[in-house]
This record gives structure tokens, sequence and C-alpha cells, in this order.
């Protein structure tokens, strides 16, 4: 018999595999796609025949393709028709008002502006809310909203409180809050579902199936990335990814999530979904339906997860639950019983405990979780009582430890020194064998997966500020959740993860040498080509 012939073999790498048996690897094959042998060169070559591309990495370290397991690329969309206030615009409220200030000479009077990225802890003057008074002083005759990073929360002047009814008798939403002075007095600081009171623009749909296919998938590969999830896809969204893989068009693998119950851009879809009778894992391994997502909680920047202990300052404020608890028991076992994963977006300690009691219930109805592998997202502040929990009914936590580096410093305002010591406690996770994945929710923070590797092992914020070092974890730990428990949590261990014979041929080249750079480097690191299927997506 012939033997098997690669399309190519890969050799003089460091390759880190991922797998338990053998972790390091010098060579690879591949051959439709997938690897045909993870060995060393001579292994590797067996399988080299006349045509076969040999590709030289000269000592460069080589992970499998990154797995970003909470992500929302169609929202990078939403961003496109909006003035750009993160990065370098948000290290002073001068430099927003500056920004929003020359959109205002650019506009019409009485035209809408709108904003996003802002985050007032990496302000260099301090951690102030930007009020309407203040939006006022930059833009008196044009209606301005601005949203924070979290997109949670949310700025406008007087004109747009005018125009959009947001006055000091304005009854709020579920789940969304009018924030008022001492006096009663509306400050032009709103979140939650009040934001819906805004005639926020969406580009069209056309514009965001274009941008996916370019400047998003790009990026996503840039860094490493060849699977990620689409966490809150309204259907525009689902049928953009359709469509994109019908024209060829979409390489990255792609899980999606359709939010169970309505929320804030989304109708409920949870009744539907099992009337057509979708389960987890419909699709194909490009792009493949994953299960229901629930929002339980808002967010910790915004002052809107939910805590057992108050905010910083505001001793009546433990953040906001947006989910009747036995109308999220009924809703997560009819999830259950109908095949389907469910991801709950919990925060604080008390939404984990709501999100716990809906598991509990769906197990004293007689689900088995371990077929559904139901997933925490999030996860900043568990008890140790939770998380024993958590363990017992083998629950996957979605650590945001990414959010340490990227919003560390407003949660550090808002939770304080103490309490932030314990935030996404990930050796506790690794203490008891637990599988966790780790994300950065893009476009909440910067996509790139070597950031929450570095919030993990070494807990700082961008500011600088520390977490503490007692629930660090170490970056062979770290890179097991963007890869291997990240698989497990998409159903995908069996395709993705590791490097193995029989598995596609997703790897990243390194820059840098992944287990011998110094801790502090981590974040730094980049990609220098990425592989999808055996194809470079990507070359630096
Ligand atoms: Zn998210």
């Amino acid at each position: 018999m012939l033997p098997k012939r690669a399309d190519t073999v890969f050799i003089n790498g460091k390759f880190i595999t991922m797998e338990d048996a053998s972790p390091l690897a010098q060579a690879v094959a591949v051959s439709g796609g997938r690897f045909l042998c993870v060995g060393t060169k001579e292994e590797a070559m067996k399988y080299a025949v006349e045509g076969t591309e040999i590709v030289d990495l000269a000592g460069k370290t080589v992970i499998p393709g990154l797995i970003e397991s909470h992500a929302h690329p169609c929202y990078y969309g939403d961003q496109c028709a909006t003035i750009n206030l993160s990065g370098e615009a948000t290290t002073s409220m001068e430099n927003i008002l500056k920004k929003v200030a020359a959109a205002v000479a650019k506009t019409p009077k009485g035209a809408w502006l709108f904003g996003w990225g802002w985050d007032e802890a990496k302000f260099k003057e301090g951690a102030n809310p930007i009020t309407a008074e203040i939006l006022d002083t930059v833009s008196p005759d044009n209606p301005v909203f601005i949203k924070r990073t979290c997109g949670h929360v949310g700025s406008v002047n007087t004109l747009a409180m005018k125009l959009c009814g947001i006055t000091a008798d304005a009854v709020p939403p579920v789940g969304g809050k009018i924030f008022k002075d001492e006096k009663g007095v509306p400050t032009g600081v709103i979140s939650g579902a009040v934001q819906n009171w805004i005639p926020f623009p969406k580009p069209t749909d056309e514009q965001i199936m274009e941008l996916v296919a370019t400047d998003i998938q790009n990026e996503i590969f840039r860094k490493g990335i060849t699977t990620t999830t689409e966490m809150a896809a309204e259907a525009r969204f689902v049928k953009i990814y359709q469509e994109l893989q019908k024209q060829g068009r979409l390489k990255m693998r792609i899980r999606f999530y359709t939010f169970a119950r309505s929320n804030v851009n989304c109708p409920a879809t949870l009744a539907e979904t099992v009337k057509v009778g979708l389960m987890s894992g419909f699709g194909n391994d490009t792009l493949r339906f994953a299960g229901m997502k629930y929002l339980l909680d808002g967010s910790t920047g915004g002052k809107t997860a939910a805590f057992s202990v108050p905010y910083v300052g505001e001793p009546d404020n433990f953040g906001t639950l947006y989910n009747d608890q036995d109308e999220l028991n009924a809703d997560m076992l009819l999830t259950a019983q109908s095949g389907m994963q469910a991801s709950l977006h919990a925060i604080g300690d008390v939404a984990i405990e709501q999100a716990l009691q809906g598991v509990e219930y769906c197990l004293a109805h007689g689900v088995d979780p371990s077929p559904l592998r139901f997933r925490f997202e999030h996860v900043e502040s568990p008890t140790v009582e939770q998380i024993e929990r958590m363990k017992k009914y083998g629950i996957l936590v979605g650590t945001s430890a990414g959010f340490i580096y990227a919003l560390g410093d407003s949660h550090y305002n808002v939770m304080g020194p103490e309490r932030v010591q314990w935030a996404f406690p990930n050796k506790e996770y690794v203490e008891r064998g637990m599988v966790f994945a780790c994300n950065n929710d893009c476009p909440v923070c910067d996509i790139n997966p070597m950031l929450g590797i570095y919030s993990m092992v070494c807990r700082k914020t961008q500011g600088g500020k520390s977490f503490g070092t007692a629930q660090s974890i170490d970056r062979m730990q770290a890179l097991k959740a963007y890869t291997v428990n990240a698989a497990k949590m998409l159903f995908d261990e069996d395709i993705v993860g590791s490097m193995k014979a029989g598995k596609y041929a997703d790897m990243v080249v390194l820059n840098e040498d992944y287990l011998t750079v110094p801790d502090e480097a981590l974040g730094k690191i980049t990609a220098l080509a990425t592989y999808l299927a055996g194809e470079a997506v990507y070359k630096a």
C-alpha cells in the first residue's frame, strides 16, 4: 500500500501540541487540512513525496490555533458608524471631548452624534462620569450619545435627554437606569435598556457582512485565532455568516449562540428554536449552532453586575439582576430538555447564584448535565461554595480574565483593592481540576488572546494596578484556556484545540518562544503566521 502523502510538512519547529502524552514535537505533516503526523522530523518526512511543500520554521514556536470562546465579531460592525472613543482617545476626558467637538464641527446643527469606547477609569483627570453638563460644553445644538466601552452604560447631553424623554419622572424599563444627582435631576448617565430610547444607528447588513469578511476576519487571524464565537447572534448575523460561507468567504470557525430571552438588541429565540428542533451542534465544522445565551446581570465597570457587596462609594448599589428566577428556571429546563447548551452571562456572585439555581432546577427535573456542558460566562466573583457547586455539576467556566488588563482599572475603582484579589479566581479552578476557558469578550476588549494570557499569569491592569498573585496561574494552564479547554466548551475537542493526527491543522507560528519569554512579555507575543486547516490565512 502506498504511504499517505502530505500536502505540506512543517519542519524544525517547536510545536507545543497541548497533548499530554507528547507535549512537544519538531515537525508535522498535513494532508487535506488535517494533521497526518505530529512528531519528529523523521516521522513527518515519511509522508513527504514529490510535490509536497516543505516549510522550514527555523526553530520558531508553534501553538494550536487559538480559540476565543466568547466574542461578538458582528458588533465590531455596529461601531463603524460611530466616533471611536477607545484606545488613545480614552486616556483623558479632554481627549474624549475634543473628539466629540471635532465631530460636531462636521455635522449639521440638530443631527445626532454617536460615539463608543470611553472608560472613565483611564482618564488622567480622575475617574469621573461624563455628564450632560460636560457634553453640552462641546455640543449644545447636536444631540449626543456616547457609549462606555462596556456597552452597558452611556452618556447623553441635554438635547438628547430632551429628545428621548430622559427626565426625572421617566420610568426606566426593567434592567435600565437613569442616574440622578442628589437633587433628583438626571445627570445624563444612563444604563441598560434606557439606551434603547436612543436612536443608535445600525449599519446595514451589507456593511457588516463586508467588515466581517475583510477587516474583522483578518484581525482575528492576525491575533492567532482560528475558532471563535458569535455570542449574541441576531438573525441578521446568522444570515451574514451563512451568506459568507456560501460565497466561500467565511474561513474562521464560528460557533453561534442566540438569546433565549429578549434582550437589548435581540428578541427571544428559545420557543422558536425549540419548534424548529435545532440542537447544539447543528451545522458544519466552519459554522455551527452552539446553543442559548442568557444575560443574568450587567457589567462591573458600569456598576450593573450583581454582587452581594455594594459598589465602592455607593452603599445602596448592588447591581442589577435581569431575570426572575422562576422564569429563568423554566427556560433553562426547556433549553436542556431540547438538547441545547445554555451559556449564562453571570459576573457577580448574586448572578452566579441565580445561574447555579437554574442548573439545580434542571437537575431536580432529571436533566443530566454532562452531555449539555452548561457554561457560565465572565464569572468575576464566585464564592468558594459556588465554585464547589460548579465543579460538582461539571459546569465549564468562561473566565473573562482578559478584563483584568483591559478593564481592570475600572474594576479596581468600583470593587476596591481587596475584592479584586479574588476577581477571576482561576487558581481555584486549576486546583480543583475544572475546565475553564478564557475570553476578552471582544469588542468589549481587544480580542488578542495574549492579553488574556498575560492577565491570567500576571494579573495586572493596563494602568499597572495589581489584582494580586494569589490567583495567578502558570502559562501552560493559561494556554489551555485558549486551546483544549475552549475546544471542550464548544464541543470541538475532536477536531481542534490541540495538535494530533486527525485534527484540523490549525496552528500559529509565534515571534517568541512561548515557553521561555518572561511573564511580563507574554502579552506582547505576536503571530508570525496563522494556519487554518493547513492553509496560511495570515502572514506578518
Ligand atoms: Zn459578551
